[in-house]
């Protein structure tokens, strides 16, 4: 496990639909489940008695309690928008601190040890505010945030561990909310984003809601009765549509049924309808037409065509969607690799980076990029009405992180005394369009020759902190910001109310842990102890093994003879973690038998 005497690092994927936390055990990869679940949806809420509950559950009530139900807050980082969960207003920080606590006490769990440090994933497309907003719900979860990296350089991680040959990889990834696209290249163990390009309003939920609006308007053409009227009719219709959406991806029609949806007249309505694979495809041909455009701009950038990729790698729920696969396959003319399952990808490899920052040699050496340009305001002209400003790009999107890059600028008259400096982040040259970060004030010694001559470095580092330093060399005179803190989304004081707020709600739901219900460091080398003598004990404690066991015994002679060996060979390791009650072996041991039953299936 990515171990170190601060204790372990796992990597978390927080994603607008679902939330994943991995580890590296026994030098593998392996996600940490709970009750056999891979993936807690990304969903908070309130029990009537005000305690909070997140994942399954939470989703659960979302249908018939929208208003203390919260889910997708991941489109909401980076803003301050106050989102109500019951009587209270949060900010999305301490939401997506609510689903990090849940998944921080499973690692615990799993690993039988407090865990406090992780490595988080985002999209390549999120700009420093929504990156640091991630980063501050980390820490409101209790987690010291050790990097923050692009969900897509993490898959490839994964993917391509141990290349050595010069590749070029795309990585595709459409999850529920977002979408991503990175070219990355791969030569001597050493992996390069080069270019990635994304809409973090585009994912599998617009799926749903375009499905959702057909049977709705059909609705509402037979009955006169619009069911997205109310919140509560309209959340169970679209999660009876994601459903549907989930099965068109291998059958050709299904069928919607929702009994009792509405009333007319003082009688009930029911819902019956049916959509064919076809019908739905040409609902979502614009969406998915529209990540193929970003594709296509992604390999724009970097000057490359679709014929000088050499893999295609499909990351994120939504990559199920048979017309993406078809798309794709029509741009590239061969088949999208899948090798890993396409939801654990992105927090594989962020537990691989995270093991790599523990010092643990696996997999290749990373290399980031920006996703935007960053630089500062000046002069392009004087007119009439006064100086023209211009954003002037110091550090260009994709240069590889970490940067540093320095540019020379003038004063603008002889006996200027300061110069303010403001910092902006965007790809246009029109100051407005781009968004500002941060500043900072360097006061000049006056005078010409020399003394016109200012200096203006930009560092930026992995996690995404930018060091602006002003200097004039003639003087000495010299001045920096860190930008991240101008960045931060929470004044001192409002980040220690969110922390004592939040804290008593953790403290308060039955869900979460508290740290004296960890077992201690002696203990957690073999796993939590417990007595664990009896078969239906044993079902409790390792729910998923027990069911892999199951699953294995059900298929029988259906299990092909190139893989029974290896399953067989596995099945007796597990039950033997099992039975010297071994959590983190039975975790590992479970992970390498799902992946195989994942393909022999
Ligand atoms: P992610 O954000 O990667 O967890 O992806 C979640 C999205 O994938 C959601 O919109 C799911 O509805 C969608 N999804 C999951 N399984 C399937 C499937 N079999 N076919 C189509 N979409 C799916």
């Amino acid at each position: 496990m990515a171990n170190t005497i601060d204790g372990p690092i796992v990597g978390i994927d927080l994603g607008t639909t679902n939330s994943v936390v991995a580890a590296v055990v026994n030098g593998k990869p392996i996600v940490l489940t709970e009750d056999g679940e891979q993936l807690l949806p990304s969903i908070v809420g309130l029990k009537q008695d005000g305690t909070l509950i997140t994942g399954t559950v939470a989703r659960n009530q979302l249908a018939a309690f929208p208003d203390r139900t919260i889910a997708s807050i991941k489109r909401k980082m980076g803003t301050m928008e106050p989102v109500q969960l019951g009587e209270q207003s949060f900010t999305p920080p301490e939401i997506s601190a609510m689903i990090l606590r849940r998944l921080r006490d499973r690692a615990s769990r799993v690993l039988g040890q407090p865990v406090s440090r992780a490595v988080i994933t985002v999209p390549a497309f999120f700009d420093e505010n929504q990156r640091q907003a991630t980063r501050e719900a980390g820490e409101l979860a209790g987690l010291k945030v050790e990097r923050i990296i692009n969900e897509p350089t993490a898959a490839t991680l994964v993917y391509h561990a141990g290349t050595q040959d010069c590749k070029h990889i795309v990585v595709y990834d459409l999850g529920g909310g977002t979408f991503d696209v990175s070219i990355v290249r791969m030569e001597g163990g050493v992996i390069e984003v080069l270019s990635s390009k994304g809409d973090t309003h585009l994912g599998g939920d617009d799926f749903d809601i375009l499905l959702m609006n057909h049977v709705a308007d059909q609705f509402q053409e037979t009955h006169g009765i619009d069911l997205r009227a109310d919140l509560s009719t309209k959340y169970r219709l679209l999660i009876s549509c994601e459903q549907a959406k989930q099965k068109l991806s291998i059958e050709e029609t299904v069928d919607i049924t929702e009994e009792f949806i509405a009333e007319k007249d003082g009688r009930p309505l029911h819902l019956q309808t049916s959509v064919s694979r076809e019908e739905y495809e040409e609902m979502i041909a614009p969406l998915v037409d529209r990540t193929i455009r970003c594709l296509d701009e992604a390999l724009r950038d970097v000057r490359m065509t679709a014929t000088q990729i050499d893999d295609l790698a499909l990351v994120g729920g939504s990559t199920r969607t048979p017309l993406v696969a078809r798309r794709l396959r029509e741009e590239f003319l061969r088949e999208p690799s899948r090798s890993v399952d396409p939801d654990l990808a992105v927090a594989l490899g962020a537990a691989v980076q995270a093991a790599m920052l523990a010092g643990q040699r696996i997999g290749p050496v990373l290399v980031d990029v920006t996703g935007h340009t960053l630089g500062i305001e000046a002069v392009e002209e004087m007119t009439f009405s006064g100086p023209k400003m211009i954003f002037c790009p110091i550090i260009h999107r994709n240069s590889p992180l970490p940067a540093r890059f320095e540019e020379r600028y003038s004063k603008m008259f002889d006996e200027q005394e300061r110069v303010e400096i403001r910092v902006f982040q965007g790809e246009h040259s029109d100051l407005s369009k781009n968004r500002e970060i941060g500043g900072l004030t360097l006061k000049l010694a006056t005078g010409g020759g020399g003394n016109n001559k200012i200096l203006v470095r930009f560092d930026l580092t992995l996690d995404g902190t930018l060091k602006v330093t002003a200097t004039q060399p003639a003087s000495g005179k010299s001045s920096e910001v860190l930008i991240q803190n101008a960045l931060s989304q929470f004044q001192a004081e409002d980040r220690d109310r969110a922390k004592s707020r939040l804290g008593a709600m953790f403290d308060a739901s039955d869900e979460l842990l508290d740290d004296a219900d960890l077992p201690s460091k002696s203990e957690w080398r073999n796993g939590p102890s417990q007595d664990s003598s009896d078969s239906s004990d044993m079902e409790s404690r390792y729910p998923e093994a027990v069911s892999l066991l199951q699953k294995i015994s059900d298929l029988g002679a259906g299990i092909p003879d190139s893989d029974a060996e290896e399953i067989q060979a596995l099945s007796e390791k597990l039950k033997k973690a099992m039975s010297e009650d071994n959590a983190v072996e039975v975790s590992s041991l479970s992970a390498e038998l799902d992946d195989i039953l994942f393909y022999v299936q």
